[in-house]
């Protein structure tokens, strides 16, 4: 569906195995007659033909090949290509952003009069779109626990088509149990979509407990130094047949330039989610010291509420860390006013560090009732870790917790 085209070398023949640091510096690459050892930038918006014929064979689709950019670029092709070798799935379907691989999926695979169950906990747009703009088309959502799974079984209808869900879940990591979820859906014929944001396919494969369709903002982890925006849908080739078809028609396609930057960011996304994780859990132990926090919320922590299934479904607690300060929303604040270092962003996935208020920021647009309801308290702080070095990290929020 997607094949560009004659290919001059393939790196690594994907029918073998290799690990998921092989495969992020080497799977998808594609090379053109001047055998360019990196992964060259097509920027080009259109592709010529050799000849009349030629171009009658690739627009009815008889001969595979580049038409026009708005349908295949070879760079983002090469993303998609490495993205699905990673998290084991048959197809990528790569987008302009993580909201446009939302989008993607339900405009191509749900119909007016559909309906959807969805985690309570979703990325703030999510939810807004499924509210604002689904719903005007007729698909409903109904919104569950993300960690009880009976919720998810009684709030089927015979016309629900997708389950959607994020784990862990934005901000206060909570961890849905991707198998048990996916087999209630297989049960009532519905498809699973998981929201791999958090994670990236080297923490965890949704693909492989049982999931039908990854999510991804790739603006975050994959991206990894805050630069560009993107997304991307993936699943068997049935599946994404339809979302390649809705895209190239209507067309939110990635950029060339975005892909190419992913590709890079995809090479060193192993060694970068190794080091959030492990910067991430340090920090959530010792923020579980300070006299002044109430409570750290970290999937890697034995006091996590789900940390054994947390352990089972990813390698690693992730590097997103929440804490509730003692003193409501005035301590929250001294927090983040007496940081010199950390950003003050709600953007996350970043080498450098970001701190943000929930209450006030992402979720500020809630009521005060639903927040509560949702357990995001005005005390609470949401963390993502970056690449600087721990000490400095903790030093930064010790001053505002003192
Ligand atoms: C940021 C984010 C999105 C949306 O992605 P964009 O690239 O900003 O459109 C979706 N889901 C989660 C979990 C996110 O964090």
């Amino acid at each position: 569906m997607l094949a560009c085209g004659p290919i001059t070398k393939k790196e690594i023949n994907m029918s073998e195995s290799y690990q998921p640091e092989t495969l992020a510096v080497r799977a998808g690459i594609e090379r053109s007659q001047f055998h360019e050892h990196s992964e060259a930038l097509f920027l080009t918006s259109s592709f010529t033909f050799d000849s009349a014929e030629q171009a009658a064979k690739r627009f009815i689709g008889e001969e595979p090949g580049n038409i026009y950019a708005r349908f295949t670029n070879p760079t983002v092709t090469m993303f998609e290509q490495r993205l699905a070798a990673l998290e084991g799935a048959e197809q990528c379907v790569a987008v302009a952003s993580g909201m446009a691989a939302i989008l993607a999926t339900v405009m191509a695979l749900l119909k007016s009069g559909d309906h959807i169950v969805a985690s309570r906990s979703l990325f703030g747009a999510t939810t807004n779109t499924f509210n604002n703009y689904f719903k005007k088309f007729g698909v409903e959502t109904t919104y569950v626990s993300a960690t009880d799974v009976a919720e998810w079984q009684a709030a089927v209808r015979p016309n629900t088509k997708l389950f959607f869900l994020e784990t862990p879940s934005n901000p206060l990591t909570e961890i849905s149990d991707i198998a048990a979820i996916a087999a209630v859906a297989k049960s009532c014929g519905a498809l699973l979509a998981v929201d791999n944001c958090f994670c990236t396919p080297i923490l965890q494969r949704p693909l492989d407990l049982g999931a039908d369709i990854v999510i991804h903002s790739a603006t975050k982890y994959i991206d990894g130094q805050g630069r560009v925006l993107g997304g991307a849908v993936l699943g068997s080739k049935k599946l994404m047949e339809p979302v390649y078809g809705f895209l190239r028609t209507t067309g939110p396609t990635m950029s060339a330039f975005n892909a190419w930057v992913f590709l890079k960011g995809l090479e060193t996304l192993k060694l970068r989610m190794d080091a959030h994780s492990a910067n991430a859990l340090q920090l959530a132990q010792w923020l579980e010291q300070q006299p002044n926090v109430a409570r750290v919320f970290y999937p890697g922590l034995p006091s996590h509420p789900q940390h054994a299934l947390a352990m089972q479904q990813q390698k690693t607690g992730g590097g997103i860390v929440a804490f509730e300060v003692k003193g409501g929303k005035a301590a929250a604040w001294r927090v983040i006013d007496n940081t010199r270092m950390l950003s003050i962003t709600a953007n996350l996935g970043d080498t450098k560090t970001t701190i943000t208020h929930p209450a006030t920021t992402t979720h500020a647009r809630i009521s005060p009732e639903a927040r509560a309801a949702a357990g995001i308290s005005d005390g609470l702080i949401r963390i993502a870790v970056g690449l600087e070095a721990v000490v400095d990290i903790q030093n930064d929020l010790a001053r505002g917790l003192a």
